[in-house]
């Protein structure tokens, strides 16, 4: 952010109050339960497996099958509950489809999701870009920045992640 950049205080604290609190994600953390999933809004990644295909379909797009796997998604919870609401959501099994990810978690398996509090799930997408989109539009049809927020990795995909999340505190910021 151009703001930042004051050759009269040169020390980051000094503009820390002028950057958006919603693109400044803390520290990424994992969960597998919910009870131990913060109350804030911000973003999460889904850490989702998938043994058999799954099929989607999306407007004006042509049907995937999604093939047996794991699976990255991108999501944010900014409303009721934060992102203990929301993920919890995810993780459960009974429920009534009613985003296309809950075909996954329906038909899958939540393994666990990291979360940032404060966050953007488009800055998300952007530092797990090394991961190809699983779906275009996926998750991602009223987003103008991602060709899709539900990406596709290698077996041992949360391994593969962490380094991203460590590694890049600048893309978070979005
Ligand atoms: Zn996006």
């Amino acid at each position: 952010m151009a703001m930042n950049c004051s050759p009269v205080s040169p020390k980051p604290q000094r503009v820390n109050g002028a950057r958006s609190r919603r693109r400044r994600p803390g520290v990424a953390s994992f969960h597998v339960d919910v009870e131990t999933l913060p109350r804030d809004g911000g973003a999460y990644v889904l850490l989702i497996a998938i043994v058999s295909p799954v099929g989607i379909s999306l407007p004006k797009r042509p049907d995937v099958q999604l093939a047996p796997g794991q699976y990255l998604y991108c999501g944010s919870a900014y409303g009721p509950g934060g992102i203990r609401a929301r993920v919890a959501r995810h993780f459960r099994k009974d429920k009534l489809v009613r985003w296309h990810v809950d075909r996954l978690t329906v038909a899958g398996r939540t393994l666990g999701a990291w979360v940032f509090p404060g966050g953007d799930e488009c800055a998300l997408v952007e530092i797990l870009n090394e991961f190809p989109a699983a779906m275009p539009g996926f998750g991602a049809s009223d987003c103008r920045r991602c060709a899709s927020h539900l990406l596709v990795g290698p077996r041992d995909l949360a391994q593969a992640v962490w380094p991203r999340f460590l590694q890049s505190p600048k893309g978070m910021e979005g």
